[in-house]
């Protein structure tokens, strides 16, 4: 077996996410024959570092030995059950940890399998939770400019990814969409913080405008990913909790990617001290091994849904694999891993690390900033450093380091022409200093 046999047969029958197929003409698919630890390798025995933690999701390197083995373990009990009716330990011990981690308040899990059904599910929960008080005017959700929440039609509806989103228009409901306060806007010397408080001054307004259509405010806390790894200042979600509550307006955070650690703290709520009426978890909360994902809600919510059946109140929604007990193992298994080996605390280290490793690239003249929130770091790459005018996308610089890291055995996917960084927690000081290295090469080429 080897990669160019591989590849072929994949390009009869495959169909790959978020890919123009046609740029594999001249761009190859690289089929991957294993992972240990950091690296994936090919049929071919070459290696790649993967830095994005595969989309986001690895957390302890791949075949991580401890995972491996509560999943071995509960494949010899049980490996999928129906979840209406019936539970099983593992979904039990998994909802008891992670309320026992998650912001003050959050009282019960709700299983999907992808982070975009567990949006889905924040979003008709608050709805239905206005339903069954009684508040039949509340039919609509306010998001940020810029923002991510998934690919089905309810999340992308929140969402502001214009790639993503502007074909589907016609199919989406109409979110309230308000500026972001992420700071790659803020003044030249102004800091996060007062940029953020700045931007907060629209929400105020959306919300005295609409609190009382409105079912909830969808954000991603600290860092909005997809949206090109822009970051804000934790004083924009203390500032919104407080307008949530003033206004009776439910807040949902999703922490699909930024959960688990990604922003420094297990929780990027936790660095606003805030509590969130939702909590929508995914991507690394199997430590990147199976697909779970999960929505937590206030006690309060689900008591608005507690009645007696005939009052027609229950939340009658489901997916086929809810709670499955190998992802649910996987997901005890990561969070065992996160307290036996400190991981919040060494991760600190890290992030200076990767500091320090990319600090040389602020100040190189196609690039405008170099920005971080804990174990993500991007560097947006820009035509004119002092006016930030950004290359034309059809150049797609980007895409030219791609392949120059490719090559030299670093898996980078940078979003548009921002290269960023999220690598998994078991990477060394050694090779952050590496990657950087390769980054830089590649930047420095790239038109050339
Ligand atoms: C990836 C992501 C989602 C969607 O999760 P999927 O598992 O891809 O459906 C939702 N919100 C955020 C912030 C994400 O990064």
């Amino acid at each position: 077996m080897d990669n160019d046999t591989l590849t072929q047969r994949d390009l009869k029958v495959l169909w790959h996410p978020c890919t123009q197929m046609r740029d594999h003409e001249n761009l190859p698919l690289i089929p991957i024959r294993r992972g240990q630890g950091v690296w994936l390798e090919d049929f071919e025995g070459k290696r790649y570092l993967d830095a994005i933690s595969s989309w986001w999701v690895n957390l302890f390197g791949h075949a991580n030995p401890r995972i491996n083995a509560a999943i071995e373990d509960q494949l010899r009990n049980l490996e999928h059950m129906i979840l209406a009716g019936f539970t099983h330990e593992p979904v039990i011990r998994l909802s008891e940890r992670l309320i026992g981690i998650a912001p003050q308040g959050l009282a019960h899990c709700f299983y999907a399998s992808d982070g975009s059904a567990a949006l889905e599910i924040a979003l008709k929960m608050s709805f239905h939770y206005w339903q069954n008080c009684g508040e039949n005017k509340r039919k609509r959700f306010i998001s940020l400019a810029n923002s991510y929440h998934g690919e089905t039609l309810g999340a992308l509806s929140v969402g502001d990814v214009a790639l993503y989103k502007e074909t589907y228009r016609p199919l989406l409901f109409e979110a309230i969409t308000v500026k972001s306060p992420d700071c790659y806007f803020r003044e030249s010397g102004e800091s996060w913080e007062n940029y953020s408080t700045r931007a907060f001054a629209e929400m105020e307004q959306a919300l005295e405008r609409h609190a009382d259509e409105t079912c909830a405010v969808v954000v991603e806390p600290l860092v909005q990913c997809a949206g090109s790894m822009r970051m804000y200042d934790p004083v924009y979600l203390k500032l919104l909790r407080q307008a949530c509550d003033k206004h009776r307006v439910h807040l949902i955070a999703d922490e699909i990617a930024v959960g688990f650690g990604r922003t420094g703290t297990m929780f990027a709520c936790e660095q606003a001290s805030v509590s969130p009426d939702f909590l929508c978890l995914g991507k690394g909360l199997t430590g990147g091994y199976l697909p779970l994902s999960v929505c937590l809600s206030r006690e309060e919510i689900y008591q608005a849904f507690y009645a007696d059946y005939t009052a027609r109140k229950a939340f009658l929604h489901s997916h086929s694999y809810t709670g499955n007990p190998l992802s649910c193992r996987a997901a005890l298994a990561t969070l065992d891993i996160f307290d036996d080996d400190d991981v919040i605390e060494r991760n600190k280290d890290l992030a200076v690390r990767l500091a320090q490793a990319a600090a040389p690239l602020a100040e190189h003249p196609h690039v405008a900033e170099v920005r971080q929130t804990g174990m993500i770091l991007a560097i947006e790459m820009v035509k004119d450093k002092t006016t930030r005018e950004p290359f034309p996308w059809q150049e797609r610089r980007g895409l030219e380091v791609y392949r120059y890291a490719l090559d030299q055995g670093l898996l980078l996917r940078p979003v548009g022409d921002v290269i960023y960084f999220m690598p998994p927690y078991v990477i060394t000081p050694e090779e952050i200093d590496w990657l950087t290295k390769v980054a830089r090469e590649g930047i420095e080429r790239a038109g050339t």
